[in-house]
Parts: structure tokens; sequence; C-alpha cells
């Protein structure tokens, strides 16, 4: 065999190997620089989660083959501001999904929900699971602490428990809290607040989640009655499942 012959053919196989060994096309970069509302610190730290989710193509469309990316930077710009109650919400879910979602990637037409009415817990929990009150996936009870929930992957009935590891609380951000929400203070307690959360939110990412959050499998969970009247029932996800016609197959 001639030397150029040999050449074409490992050409050949490299090429075979890579075409058939290429996955599933990645999903383009996101966007996780620095801003106004988001330190350079919360995207650079070590533990920031960061999450893979699975969506449909479009309404009555087929599960994505791709999946997207979202940052603690997309999950400010949809709560509104950056607090410790989204970061370590963020961490708890986080915990959460490395429990129910062996690949990595979370499905999110396919979870359901407990949080408790935190504005700042409650807004991360619908975000990252798809779950919605309205639709009844996503069940609010204030019994729970603001960054405690149950989650469940509806298909296996799969239940975690995770809350917060209550050692690593800081008793200043409750003291301060409970002075603002008390009406006696003054405005110098607004900024005081902030810099203790955020300050709590940078020691949170710089460990591993799992020196913060406690989490148990629950078995036979039994899906409490929300406090919210469902308003309908969703839809858009049921066609997921349909086979590719074989002349849309991409
Ligand atoms: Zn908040």
């Amino acid at each position: 065999m001639n030397k150029i012959r040999r050449a074409f053919l490992v050409f050949l196989a490299v090429a075979s190997f890579v075409v058939t060994a290429l996955p599933v096309p990645a999903a383009a970069p996101h966007d996780d620089t620095a801003d106004w509302y988001y330190p350079a610190w919360l995207g650079s730290s070590p533990y920031s989660p960061s999450f893979q989710v699975r969506d449909t193509e479009n309404k009555y469309g087929r599960y994505t083959k791709q999946t997207k990316t979202i940052t603690l930077k997309d999950l400010i710009k949809f709560h509104g501001h950056f607090c410790g109650g989204l970061v370590e919400s963020a961490g708890a879910l986080r915990i959460a999904f490395d429990r129910l979602f062996a690949d990595g990637v979370i499905d999110r037409t396919d979870l359901r929900i407990v949080s408790n009415n935190s504005a700042c817990g409650a807004d991360v929990a619908s975000y990252l699971t798809g779950a919605r009150a309205r639709f009844g996936s996503h069940a609010i009870d204030n019994a729970l602490s603001e960054s405690e929930f149950y989650v469940q992957q509806v298909s296996t009935g799969r239940t975690v428990h995770v809350k917060l590891n209550p050692a690593v609380y800081p008793k200043e951000v409750k003291t301060q809290m409970r002075k603002i929400e008390s009406g006696r203070f003054e405005p110098y307690d607004i900024d005081r607040f902030q810099e203790l959360q955020w300050a709590y939110a940078k020691r949170t990412v710089n460990k591993p989640l799992a020196e913060s959050f406690i989490i148990r499998d629950v078995a036979d969970f039994v899906w409490p009655g929300s406090t919210c009247k469902d308003l309908g029932v969703r839809k858009d996800n049921d066609y997921k499942s349909v086979p590719q016609h074989e002349t849309s197959a991409r």
C-alpha cells in the first residue's frame, strides 16, 4: 500500500470516527459576563450553580435534542434582583437535580415542586423546574422554609426533599431581616442587609454546595393541596414524545 493511499484511509477512518462520535450540537455559549446587577465573582466562583435544561420545540412540539444553559445571571433577570435567597435556592435545587437526573440534564417538562411563598425562592423554583402554580404543578406550602423544596419527577414519582443546612445560615442576616420587617430601621439598615446577604451568597458559591444543603429521598410522597387554585391544564408539553416523521427528521 503506497503512502498516499494509506494516508487517505487513515483520514477516512478518523473522519468517520469524528462524525459518528459527534454529540448533539452543543448549546451556544451562554452569557455569564459581569453586569451592573451581576458581580463578576458570582459567575466565576467555583461552585456557582448553572443548569442544563431540556424543553420542547414548540407548542405541541417534541422534546428538543439540544439543551439550554441557565445561569444565576438568567435567574436574576427573571427574578429582578440578586439576593441571598436566590443563590441559596439555586444551590438547593442544584443538589436536588443532581439526585434526580443522572445525566445532568433537567427535564423541565417532567417536574413539579413544592416551595414556600417566598418572593425569591418560589421564583427560582418555578423558573428552574418549569412548574407553574396556575397549572397546579407548583404547590405552595408555607410550613417550608425559604430554600426548602420537595421536587418530584412526574414520570417516575421519585421525590426528593432538600433544604438548607441550618448550621450554615448566618444569624446576622436573620437579625437584620427582622429589624427591617419590624419597621424600626434606618436607611443604612437596607444597605447593611444587602451587604450581609451578598457576603453570605459569596460564601455559599465558594464551597461545595453539598456542604450547605441536606437532601433525602421521600418514598410515597403525597402531593399537597395547593393554596393557589389551578387556573387550567397545561397542554404545550403533551406531544413531546411523538416519534419523528421521516420527512421531518432533523
Ligand atoms: Zn430576591
